[in-house]
């Protein structure tokens, strides 16, 4: 948070005000942080309780029909999705397409928006785009292996050929 504040000062009273619970993971009210996990022995525990008396032959069968019968269901559901996600993320997405469709958006210049929902009206300052380059952006200097010299390979020196 000290770090986050030395960088963007005034962000500590903003993140406050959105409250805990929308940035921060360990009070996310959602089960398991809101990750993701693919914790499947614990699914299977829970999913065999019963099965789990059986016969060792009928129990693998057991579970082969239940495995079965998860696969194809996720399958189908993934066959027939329109989009690339899944339901839950677009019914929240739906949400959020509807309500934004409530608000009235309108250009002041080039950086500055003003919305208007329903009694409330914003003003919205866009950030100049500030793009931080990823590592494998960065130029790599080519370095040639027989002059030593930057700017060209091996392939393409003319050096060489003066020595
Ligand atoms: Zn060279």
């Amino acid at each position: 948070m000290r770090l986050l504040e030395s960088s963007a000062p005034g962000i500590r009273e903003e993140l406050e005000s959105i409250g805990f619970a929308k940035w921060s993971r360990a009070y996310s009210p959602r089960m398991q942080y809101n990750v993701m996990t693919t914790n499947i022995s614990k699914s299977l525990n829970s999913a065999m309780l019963k099965a789990r008396e059986l016969p060792i032959c009928s129990m693998l069968e057991v579970l082969r029909m239940m495995l079965q019968r998860w696969f194809f269901g996720r399958r189908n559901e993934v066959d027939y999705q329109v989009t690339d996600f899944t339901e839950t993320i677009e019914g929240i997405l739906r949400d959020q397409i509807e309500h934004i469709q409530s608000m009235k958006v309108s250009l002041v210049n080039n950086m500055k928006y003003q919305v208007i929902y329903g009694t409330f009206q914003y003003v919205i300052y866009l950030p100049t785009k500030i793009r931080i380059p990823t590592r494998m952006e960065f130029k790599r200097r080519i370095k040639c292996g027989r002059c030593g010299r930057v700017g060209h390979n091996r392939k393409k020196c003319k050096f060489s050929l003066l020595n």
